[in-house]
């Protein structure tokens, strides 16, 4: 269990950069997979109507019966959607395009940014971590899951505009906070992409730290093409390639962000 306020309650984490093509994804597979493996009861839950974390698992987003969006607009209990992955542990609420309306219709109901917290209520006390991949914008959706959320986590690519909309991603967080979920925090950056032999990865690991100081993780996640492959086989990479640079980083990680819950 998880050293939160409530041990018996799931430690619900966003995993959120409006940028897209950081990692977000990438991370809540690995990391959610990998925190399975150790033991922890996890829930995955895709709200990006992309799909690419139900995908990436092996499931056929196109033939779901049920989604998220069952749960987040007919109001359906997540119980009834949530799916078995191949890891015993680790269970995922899916998504599909069917969730692209979803902004709109959001808009005309009532409690609209809190309609995925309601939602997930009733399976808190089942899991140790509930871990949201967001989609690449700044809409209800990440509205949803950020209100739904104790932290949120912030993947960042090392690359030459990495700072850009940082200020915009941390006043939205800001507006949660102050108007939604004051408890939420910052649980950590990850920086993902890395390329050690290039002076541009030092120099954006420099800033990103100037900025986010020692919430920024030790491990860096570094550019590895097995784990850009591996979702094309709807495998995480502990399965597709155990023993690339990508596995070995991304538990490593997982470790990291474990110690950092006591
Ligand atoms: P997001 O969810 O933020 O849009 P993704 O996790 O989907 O980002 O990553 C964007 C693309 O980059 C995907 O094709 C993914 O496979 C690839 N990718 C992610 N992380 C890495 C990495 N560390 N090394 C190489 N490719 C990566
Ligand atoms: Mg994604």
């Amino acid at each position: 269990k998880h050293t939160g306020k409530d041990p018996d309650m799931a430690k619900t984490i966003a995993i959120f950069n409006q940028k897209g093509g950081v990692g977000k994804t990438t991370t809540t597979m690995n990391l959610t997979t990998a925190l399975s493996m150790m033991n922890y009861k996890v829930l995955t839950v895709d709200t990006d109507p992309q799909g690419n974390t139900s995908s990436g698992f092996g499931i056929n987003k196109n033939e779901l019966e049920k989604s998220i969006y069952d749960a987040l607009i007919v109001g359906d209990d997540p119980k009834e959607i949530i799916l078995t992955t191949s890891y015993k542990n680790l269970h995922i609420l899916p998504s599909n395009l069917e969730l692209a309306g979803s902004e709109i219709e959001l808009t005309n109901m009532s409690q609209r940014e809190l309609r995925l917290k309601h939602s997930l209520e009733s399976v808190q006390d089942f899991y140790d971590f509930i871990f949201i991949d967001c989609p690449p914008s700044l809409g209800l959706l990440t509205i949803n899951a950020l209100a739904a959320s104790d932290s949120v986590l912030i993947p960042i690519q090392c690359e030459f505009y990495a700072l850009e909309g940082v200020g915009q991603l941390m006043s939205t967080v800001g507006l949660v906070k102050k108007g939604l979920n004051p408890k939420l925090e910052i649980e950590g950056v990850l920086m993902t992409m890395y390329d050690g032999r290039t002076n541009l990865s030092l120099q954006v690991v420099d800033e990103v730290k100037e900025y986010f100081k020692d919430k920024v993780y030790n491990t860096y996640i570094p550019r590895n093409v097995r784990l850009a492959e591996a979702p094309s086989y709807g495998q995480t990479i502990f399965e597709y390639a155990i023993n690339s640079k990508g596995s070995q980083a991304y538990s490593e990680f997982s470790q990291e962000f474990i110690k950092r819950q006591e």
